[in-house]
C-alpha cells in the first residue's frame, strides 16, 4: 500500500452499554480523558503485511503480552485532536490534515512506519461518525480524539519493532476552564529540561511526557498551575509548556512565539494563531526569547501579554510566572485583550460561528 491509499475497514457496530439519557448526563460535565466512547480504530502493521486489518470495534482492553516492546523502549506516539459540535447541530474536524502530518513526522523521528495520512483520516472519520452522538453539545465541549501507536512485537532486543497496533480512542471533554477565561500561572523548571538538541523535543512521543512529569509535578507544588522549560543547552531560552506553545505580546502590538528548532512541539494551534495574526494585520516574528528578558520586559511594561496555546485549553493567558523565588506579572495579571480576541477568532472558527478563510473546518 502506497502512501495515498487507504484500507477497507471491517465494521463491528457495537450497542452502547450506556443508555442515551445516561449518556447525556455524562455529557454535561464529563471533564477531560475519563469519559471514552464506545467504539475505537485499529489497524495493524508488520514488517511482511504492511498496513492491515483495519476494523472499527467495540472499545476493550488490548491484551499484551509482558514482552510488547513498548512497555520496555517506549516506542510510542501519539496525537491530540477535536472533533467540535458546530452551531448548527453538525459536527466537523479541524486541520485534521495537520495532525496526520505531525504524526507521520513523529514516527519517521521514532523509526516507526508511518501511517499514510488518509489512513490516519479515515480511521479518525469513521471513528467520528460512528460515535457522534458523543460530541457534546454544550459551549466550550469537544470530543477529543487520541490517536496513537505502539511497538506491539514481543521482543526484548533494542531495535525497532517489527510491528505495530495504531489505535484511535475518543474522549467527550467539557470546557477546559469552567467559568470563563482566566489567566494561569508558571513555574520556570531551573533544573529539568524537557528535550535537547538532536533529542525528540518535535515528536510527540510518550517518553517526552513520561520525563517532564516531574517538573510538572515540582510546579504544582509550588501553587503553580503549569511548568515552563528552558532550553537544554543554555538554560537561558523560554521552550514550551508541558502541553502548551507560548507566545509574548509587545506594546508596539506585535507578538512573537520561540522558533521551530527541533526542540520544540510545532504546534497545531501555534501555526493557526500565526496565521490568524497575520490576517489581523500583526507582526509576528518566531524568535527566541530568554527568560531574563520575559521578567525585564513585564516589569517594564514593554511586554502587555503572555499566552499558552493548544488544543486542550486552546488560548489562555500568562498571568504569573514564578522563577527561582520570585514571581513577576505580566499585564494585569488577569486574561490580556488581544489573547482574547485571537482566541475568539480560534474558536469562532472551529465552531463554524465564523466564516474559514483558510479551509481548517471540514464538516463530517
Ligand atoms: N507542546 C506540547 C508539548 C504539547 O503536548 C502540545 C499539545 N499537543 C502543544 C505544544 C500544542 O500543540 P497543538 O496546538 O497541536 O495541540
Amino acid at each position: 500500500m502506497d502512501g495515498g491509499d487507504t484500507l477497507e475497514f471491517r465494521t463491528e457496530a457495537h450497542a452502547s452499554p450506556v443508555s442515551a439519557a445516561d449518556r447525556d448526563v455524562l455529557l454535561v460535565d464529563p471533564g477531560f480523558g475519563k469519559v471514552f466512547t464506545d467504539h475505537m480504530a485499529v489497524v495493524r502493521f508488520s514488517r511482511e503485511k504492511g498496513w492491515h486489518d483495519a476494523q472499527i470495534t467495540a472499545r476493550a482492553p488490548i491484551p499484551m503480552d509482558p514482552a510488547t516492546a513498548v512497555l520496555h523502549y517506549a516506542q510510542e506516539i501519539f496525537e491530540g485532536m477535536k472533533a467540535y459540535r458546530l452551531a448548527d447541530g453538525g459536527a466537523a474536524l479541524f486541520r485534521a490534515d495537520a495532525n496526520a502530518r505531525r504524526f507521520a513526522q513523529s514516527a519517521e523521528r521514532m523509526a516507526m512506519p508511518p501511517v499514510p495520512e488518509a489512513l490516519f483520516l479515515d480511521s479518525v472519520r469513521k471513528l467520528v461518525a460512528i460515535d457522534r452522538d458523543w460530541i457534546p453539545h454544550g459551549e466550550g465541549g469537544a470530543l477529543y480524539l487520541r490517536p496513537f501507536m505502539f511497538a506491539s512485537e514481543v521482543f526484548l532486543g533494542v531495535r525497532p519493532s517489527n510491528e505495530y497496533l495504531f489505535i484511535v480512542i475518543a474522549s467527550p471533554v467539557g470546557a477546559y476552564f469552567k467559568g470563563g477565561a482566566k489567566a494561569i500561572s508558571l513555574g520556570v523548571s531551573r533544573h529539568y529540561t524537557r528535550a535537547a538538541p538532536g533529542g525528540t523535543g518535535a515528536a510527540k512521543c510518550g517518553g517526552n511526557y513520561a520525563s517532564s512529569l516531574i517538573a510538572q509535578a515540582e510546579a504544582v507544588r509550588q501553587g503553580c498551575d503549569q511548568v515552563v522549560f528552558l532550553d537544554a543547552a543554555e538554560h537561558r531560552w523560554v521552550e514550551e509548556l508541558g502541553g502548551m506553545n507560548t507566545f509574548f505580546v509587545f506594546d508596539d502590538g506585535s507578538i512573537s512565539t520561540p522558533p521551530l528548532e527541533g526542540t520544540i512541539l510545532p504546534g497545531i494551534t501555534r501555526e493557526s494563531i500565526i496565521k490568524l495574526a497575520h490576517d489581523e494585520g500583526l507582526t509576528v516574528r518566531e524568535e527566541r526569547y530568554s527568560i531574563d528578558q520575559w521578567r525585564a520586559d513585564a516589569t517594564s511594561g514593554r511586554l502587555t501579554e503572555a499566552f499558552a496555546c493548544g488544543t486542550a485549553a486552546v488560548v489562555t493567558s500568562i498571568g504569573v510566572v514564578q522563577d527561582e523565588g520570585q514571581s513577576f506579572t505580566i499585564g494585569s495579571g488577569g486574561p490580556g485583550q488581544l489573547t482574547e480576541k485571537l482566541r475568539a477568532r480560534l474558536v469562532d472558527i472551529q465552531r463554524g460561528l465564523a466564516p474559514d478563510p483558510h479551509n481548517w473546518v471540514e464538516r463530517l
